[in-house]
């Protein structure tokens, strides 16, 4: 009989030197982004190329991309434990995680592409991201779904030096931001160099727009979204786009592999911001409890009120481990290179964050605002863009709940008990 044994695992603390960090990053957060992040949801609702570019510059000053990528490429040279702190207070600050997906994406990828990507795709690409001159997200969602990603069609034929890419991509980050940052950018993408299945796949990074010019074959479109309106969501169609074998993310046909482990390391850091956007949320309750009164009590006397808030603190600190548990298990692979730990490691704890704290954060937001009562139903109450912001990680950005549920059974179950 299998035994469910308790995770190879580290405790929950931080060092002096990770505090230190979390104190400049909240204080930079807390005087620059804060008191923006209304302004900036609403402007751009009303029109999504009104990108916040002056704060993306400024936490790019700040240091808070590229985070665990080396020094030699512009990057900080931090573990991704520090990565995960950012995300965490930049979310706290803005809960409508728009500038904190913004600053995932451009941390992960870019992570990721260090990983595999050739020495002249980095020199180019990561510096301009870490000075937040140009976006490097992911895109690998398609037209005919986003779960199957060893279905995607998108193909890539090598001609000579380069390859010709024919497709499109849908639902992806950052398609503005690359139109509208001084340098451009792009993604890590994926396209078909081989027969069918997740074995035909290689990874590219696409660029869209570099050194302030558009690439040909590059047609865009940009969506209306619900929530997290500071950053863009959009697609677009490739016709016979030229990437250069330079971009080729590591070998032929092996793209698949790569981007997983880009997926395992982007949804720490997405996880990461629904638990600071939960702490944004858990203090709005306190602070209403604190006030609110009624039939001559605090609302939090009545237990019907306090005792759900109990539950959600619970699932909050719960959702918290998850996130730090996956960073620091990131950093005994990628940082610290420890040979007892191997990238397939990550897959639980990384699907365990990514699916409880989204699910945390957006039925949080829903209590707090039944707490609030019909005042959370009006446009003037902040809280609803920190419901709808998140919701877009359990619709399934970076990976939809069930593919998260699909991992944890297939691993702990055993994959031939899931056929
Ligand atoms: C705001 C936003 C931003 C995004 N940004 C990006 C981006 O930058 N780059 C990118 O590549 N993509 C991005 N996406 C797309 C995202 O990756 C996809 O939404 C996700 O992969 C799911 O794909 P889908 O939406 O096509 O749903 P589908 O794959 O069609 O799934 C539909 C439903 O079926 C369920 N389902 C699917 N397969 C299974 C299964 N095997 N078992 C059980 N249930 C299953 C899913 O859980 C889901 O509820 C973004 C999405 C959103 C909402």
């Amino acid at each position: 009989m299998s035994v469910i044994d308790f995770p190879k695992n580290t405790v929950l603390t931080f060092s002096e030197e990770e505090e230190l960090f979390r104190e400049s990053v909240r204080e930079f957060c807390q005087r620059h982004i804060a008191p923006n992040w209304v302004e900036v949801d609403k402007r751009s609702e009303q029109n999504p190329m009104d990108i916040p570019v002056d704060i993306i510059k400024k936490m790019a000053d700040q240091g808070l991309f590229c985070i665990p990528c080396s020094e030699e490429y512009g990057g900080q040279g931090g573990s991704y434990t520090m990565a995960t702190i950012a995300m965490e207070e930049i979310a706290y600050a803005d809960p409508s995680v728009a500038l904190a997906v913004y600053a995932l994406l451009n941390t992960g990828w870019p992570f990721a592409l260090e990983l595999f990507g050739t020495e002249e795709a980095c020199q180019e690409i990561i510096p301009e991201v870490a000075a937040g001159r140009a976006f490097f997200g992911i895109a690998s969602t398609e037209p005919q779904g986003g779960s199957d990603v060893a279905g995607l069609k998108t193909r890539a034929e090598k001609k000579g030096d380069v390859y010709i890419l024919n497709g499109e991509k849908t639902f992806i980050s950052g398609v503005g931001e690359v139109q509208k940052l001084e340098w451009g950018g792009g993604w890590f993408t994926l396209a078909r160099t081989g027969g069918e299945g997740h074995k035909g796949l290689s990874a590219f990074a696409l660029l869209a727009r570099k050194n302030g010019e558009l690439s040909d074959g590059w047609d865009p479109t940009i969506y209306e979204d619900i929530g997290r309106h500071g950053l863009t969501t959009g697609g677009f169609r490739l016709t016979d786009f030229e990437v250069d074998s330079k971009y080729l993310i590591g070998e032929e046909n092996k793209g698949f592999y790569h981007v997983m482990e880009g997926f395992n390391l982007a949804r720490i850091v997405v996880a990461a911001a629904t638990i600071g956007a939960s702490r944004w949320l858990l203090e709005q309750a306190v602070e209403w409890f604190r006030t609110r009164k009624l039939f001559g009590r605090n609302i939090s006397s009545f237990q019907g009120v306090s005792f759900k808030f109990a539950d959600m603190y619970a699932r909050w600190e719960a959702s918290r481990y998850f996130v730090y548990r996956a960073s620091r298990l990131a950093d005994k692979i990628y940082i610290e290179k420890d040979p007892s730990y191997k990238p397939l490691d990550l897959n639980v704890p990384v699907a365990l964050a990514k699916n409880y704290g989204p699910e945390t954060c957006v039925d949080l937001a829903e209590e707090v605002m039944k707490w609030y009562g019909a005042y959370a139903y009006t446009k003037e109450a902040p809280i609803f863009r920190a419901w709808l912001g998140p919701f877009s990680y359990v619709i399934g950005a970076e990976g939809a709940q069930n593919i998260m549920r699909l991992i944890i059974a297939r691993d702990i179950i055993g994959r031939d008990y899931l056929k």
